[in-house]
């Protein structure tokens, strides 16, 4: 087993901090925290990611992607400012889906701008009344002449404040239940829905991570419908795999910046006239975070290998996901601990990463979830149905 970088992956991570430093954060800062960035401040973020390959993610390159393997685009996502990790991963996610599943039409109208960053992309699975139990999914899409009409709503869609095409799942036949489900492309410049932003901790006021859509006799044509009707929950679920190991990505980020500033603040803060560094109670918190961050490195690194087998990896996958989301979170709490009362302060970083790493252990699957789907690979037992 060969735990070094290749040369091309060094390169890749390279720029990708280069690019974060010196044009990514040094632009974020223009906009104080509280006040909402416009939506084209927000493309003009995606556009100079485009270049490293952020969109493209492992979308094979005569469609018009970066090619990457699924580790190197996690290698590279690592990299990523934590205040854009959602909006570069579910943008380049959609046109993943629709590379993936999409018909040759599709892929050649909406995958060029979503690449380019000239629409931005959002997945519509989650429902006011439907979380974790997907295969109940209300939203319905009526077929009627050409067109589908879909009506229902959307609830904690990231983008959704402001995605400009929507990868929904939707019901085609309730008497089916999950086997009735199937994706629809959905694009808000000529089927309009109603979106609002749902602001949750994490947020800092910039680029709300969350929304509400609302579909209302919203029409689409027929060609649209994206993937075998009827095994859309099936797709969906393949899709899941990649999606668990990128929010395991985003953890990292958090973790590894936690444990950073831990370590400076360890060395710079000096009590009983000594760095606070020097109290054994402190390494002890030093040493765990350092573990559960490199445990999640390596967990998220193997379900990663395992995706680029093309093979079903739900044991490994969901145990990347809950293991580097839960362990974000205690890696986030211990940082703000060290700190002391500045560790709650929005002076300090800290407490802003706390918040960030809070919300990962919900979306694309609860912890709860991901343990039941890790249990029923080894149990061969089914908690839920
Ligand atoms: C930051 C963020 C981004 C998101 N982005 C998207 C997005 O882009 N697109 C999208 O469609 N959705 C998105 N979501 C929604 C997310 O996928 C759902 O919130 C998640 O699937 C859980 O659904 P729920 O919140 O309705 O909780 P519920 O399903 O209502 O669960 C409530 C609680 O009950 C537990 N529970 C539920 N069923 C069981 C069971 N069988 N056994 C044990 N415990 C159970 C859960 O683990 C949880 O603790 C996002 C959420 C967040 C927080």
């Amino acid at each position: 087993m060969d735990f070094d970088l290749t040369e091309e992956q060094k390169m890749l991570k390279d720029s990708a901090k280069k690019l974060m430093d010196r044009e990514i954060r040094p632009y974020l800062a223009q906009f104080p925290a509280g006040q909402q960035m416009s939506f084209d401040d927000i493309r003009a973020i995606l556009k100079k990611l485009i270049p490293l390959g952020y969109l493209g993610n492992t979308i094979p390159e005569e469609e018009g992607g970066a090619g990457l393997d699924p580790l190197t685009y996690h290698l590279i996502m690592e990299e990523l400012d934590p205040d854009i990790f959602g909006l570069t991963m579910i943008t380049g996610g959609a046109a993943k889906s629709i590379s993936v599943m999409g018909s040759e039409e599709q892929k050649k109208k909406y995958m060029p701008p979503l690449l380019n960053a000239e629409t931005i992309g959002c997945a519509g699975i989650t429902e006011p009344n439907i979380g974790s139990f997907t295969g109940g999914i209300q939203t319905r899409a009526v077929a009627d002449g050409d067109e589908f009409v879909i009506n229902g709503s959307k609830m904690w869609i990231t983008n959704g404040a402001f995605a400009d095409v929507c990868v929904l799942l939707a019901s085609v036949d309730p008497s089916m239940g999950a086997k009735g489900l199937g994706r629809f492309i959905v694009e808000k410049k000529t089927s309009p829905w109603e979106a609002r932003p749902i602001m949750t901790m994490g947020d800092d006021g910039r680029i709300p991570a969350v929304g509400q859509l609302t579909f209302e006799d919203c029409r689409i044509p027929k060609e649209n419908a994206m993937g075998i009707p009827g095994q859309g929950l099936k797709e969906q679920l393949v899709e899941f795999q990649m999606a668990r190991c990128m929010v395991a990505t985003g953890s990292l980020i958090f973790a590894r910046r936690a444990i950073e500033e831990a370590v400076k603040y360890a060395k710079e803060r000096t009590q009983f006239g000594r760095p606070i560094g020097q109290f054994q109670l402190i390494q002890d918190k030093i040493a765990d975070m350092q573990a559960l961050y490199d445990a999640s490195r390596l967990l998220t690194h193997r379900a990663l290998v395992e995706v680029s087998k093309g093979k079903r990896c739900a044991k490994e996958t969901s145990m990347a996901k809950f293991f580097a989301t839960e362990a974000c979170v205690k890696v986030t709490s211990m940082a703000i601990q060290i700190h002391g009362a500045y560790g709650l302060s929005t002076e300090y970083p800290v407490e802003r990463l706390f918040r960030g790493a809070r919300m990962m252990t919900i979306p694309d699957g609860t912890t709860e979830i991901q343990k039941l789907i890790v249990a029923r690979e080894i149990l061969g037992m089914q908690a839920f149905v």
